[in-house]
C-alpha cells in the first residue's frame, strides 16, 4: 500500500494539462487558470487620483482663505490649473488638477463652497499627501497576473481593471459523477427497508462546482456489472470520472473489475489513509482519469480535498500546493494502529496568537454530520499513536481554495 505522498506523486506524474487555451467571458472565469500573462494596457491609476473629498491645493500655501477655481467630481477631467493662492474642489476618485500637489480633506476646512466662493483651509497638508500617483498600483506594460494563476475574485478585479473581457484560460476539465450501490435512492425518494439516500453524488457535484466546474451527474448505478459498465462508459467521455462506492473488498464491490474491463489502467488502489483507504486512481486509453472513492461520505470528502482537488488543478496547469497550518490540539487523541495517516474533522480557530484545533465528536467515516461542525481536518501522521492535549498537529482548512500561483 502507498502513502498519501506517493499517491500525490503518482497523480502529479500522470496528469497532463491539455495545453489548450479557451477564452471565457470574465464573468465565467472564476476558478479557471490564466493561460497567458495579463499585461496592463495603461497605468493604474491612470491619473493622479484624489483619495479624499476636499480641496486640491498647493501645499506651500498652508492655512488661509482661497478662491475656488473649479469643481472636480469623480469622472471629470480638470481643465483649470491650480496656482499658488487658489484651490479646486475635488472628490475622491477624481483626478488631481495640474499645479496641485496635495489634497486637504473637507474635515480640515471650513466646508465646501462653490466655484467663485472662498474656501477656508485650516491645515497645512504636506506635498504628495491624500492622492495616489499615476501608475502607483501598476505601470503600463507591467505583467499584472502571470500565466498559471488561479482566478479568484481579486484576480477578476484586476482583469476587469485591465479591460480584459475574454479571459485566456487553460481548458477546464469535464467531470462526471457517479454513485454506486444497490442500497441507494435519490434524495427525494423515501428510502425503503435497507435503503439510504445518495448523499455522495450531490456532495461531489458541489465540490466540483465550488471550483467553478460544471460536473455532469450520472446518477446511481446498481451493484450489477452490465448496468455499472453502461454508466462508467458514459463517464469515460469526461476528462474526470468520479465514482463513489464499490471500490472496497466486498463481493459486491464491482467497480475495479468493470473499470479494468473498460480499459482503464489502475495507477493505484488503496492508500495508507484513514478515512479513504480503498481509493483508486486510473487512466483510460484515451487519457481520461478516474477516481474511485469508498462510499462512506466522510471518506469521499476527505479524498476529494486531498487528491481530486489537486488533480483538477493540475489538469488546468495550476500549481496544487498543500496548504497546512500548525494547530494546538485542545484535547488529546489516541488510536490503536498507527499504520495509516489519519484525518480528523476539526474546528480550527485563531486564538491567542495561534491556531487551536477542537476535534469534533466523530463516529467514523459514515458520520458525515460531523463535517457540518468542521471547518478543517487535523492530520495524524503514520507512526503517531497518541497526541497529548496542547501539542501541535498539522491541519488544513476544508474547502480552502488557496492554490494561488505560480
Ligand atoms: P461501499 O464503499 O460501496 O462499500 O460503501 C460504504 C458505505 O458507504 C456503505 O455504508 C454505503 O451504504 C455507503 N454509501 C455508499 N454510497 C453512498 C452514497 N452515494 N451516499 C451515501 N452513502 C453511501
Ligand atoms: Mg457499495
Amino acid at each position: 500500500m502507498i502513502t498519501t505522498e506517493e499517491a500525490l506523486a503518482i497523480i502529479r506524474g500522470a496528469i497532463r494539462p491539455t495545453a489548450i487555451i479557451d477564452a471565457l467571458p470574465l464573468a465565467q472565469a472564476l476558478g479557471a487558470t490564466l493561460a497567458q500573462d495579463a499585461v496592463a494596457d495603461s497605468d493604474i491609476p491612470p491619473f493622479r487620483r484624489a483619495a479624499v473629498d476636499g480641496y486640491a491645493v498647493v501645499s506651500s500655501d498652508g492655512p488661509g482663505e482661497y478662491p475656488v477655481v473649479e469643481d472636480i467630481p469623480a469622472g471629470h477631467f480638470p481643465k483649470v490649473r491650480v496656482t499658488p493662492g487658489s484651490v479646486s474642489k475635488v472628490m475622491t476618485g477624481a483626478p488631481l488638477p495640474e499645479g496641485a500637489d496635495s489634497a486637504v480633506p473637507v474635515e480640515d476646512t471650513g466646508g465646501f463652497v462653490g466655484v467663485g466662493g472662498k474656501a477656508r483651509i485650516d491645515k497645512k497638508i504636506p506635498a504628495g499627501k491624500n492622492f495616489s500617483p499615476r501608475g502607483e498600483d501598476m505601470k503600463s506594460g507591467a505583467v499584472a497576473l502571470s500565466q498559471g494563476t488561479v482566478i479568484r475574485p481579486q484576480e477578476i478585479a484586476i482583469l476587469a481593471g485591465l479591460g480584459i473581457n475574454r479571459v485566456p484560460i487553460w481548458r477546464r476539465p469535464s467531470v462526471a459523477v457517479l454513485a454506486t450501490g444497490d442500497e441507494l435512492v435519490e434524495p427525494p425518494v423515501v428510502p425503503g427497508p435497507g435503503q439510504i439516500r445518495n448523499s455522495n453524488g450531490p456532495a461531489t457535484m458541489a465540490m466540483a462546482s465550488a471550483m467553478g466546474l460544471a460536473p455532469v451527474n450520472l446518477g446511481i448505478a446498481p451493484d450489477e456489472e452490465t448496468a455499472l459498465e453502461t454508466k462508467i462508459r458514459r463517464g469515460m467521455e469526461s476528462d474526470f470520472l468520479i465514482v463513489s462506492g464499490g471500490v472496497s473488498a466486498g463481493d459486491r464491490d464491482l467497480v475495479p473489475g468493470v473499470l479494468a474491463r473498460c480499459g482503464y489502467k489502475i495507477l493505484f488502489h488503496k492508500i495508507k489513509i484513514k478515512p479513504g483507504k480503498p481509493t483508486l486512481f486510473g487512466v483510460s486509453p484515451a487519457g481520461r482519469y478516474v477516481f474511485g472513492l469508498p462510499g462512506n461520505p466522510v471518506s469521499g470528502m476527505v479524498i476529494f480535498e486531498l487528491f481530486i482537488h489537486p488533480a483538477l488543478l493540475l489538469f488546468q496547469g495550476a500549481p496544487a500546493a498543500v496548504m497546512e497550518v500548525e494547530a494546538r490540539l485542545e484535547s488529546g487523541f489516541k488510536r490503536k494502529g498507527a499504520d495509516r495517516e489519519e484525518y480528523l474533522p476539526a474546528r480550527l480557530s485563531w486564538e491567542g496568537g495561534g491556531f487551536i484545533a477542537r476535534l469534533i465528536e466523530y463516529h467514523g467515516s459514515g458520520h458525515f454530520a460531523a463535517l457540518t461542525q468542521a471547518n478543517g481536518l487535523v492530520r495524524i501522521p503514520i507512526g503517531v499513536k497518541e497526541t497529548a492535549a496542547g501539542s501541535m498537529a498539522p491541519a488544513r482548512f476544508l474547502g480552502e481554495r488557496m492554490a494561488v500561483g505560480p
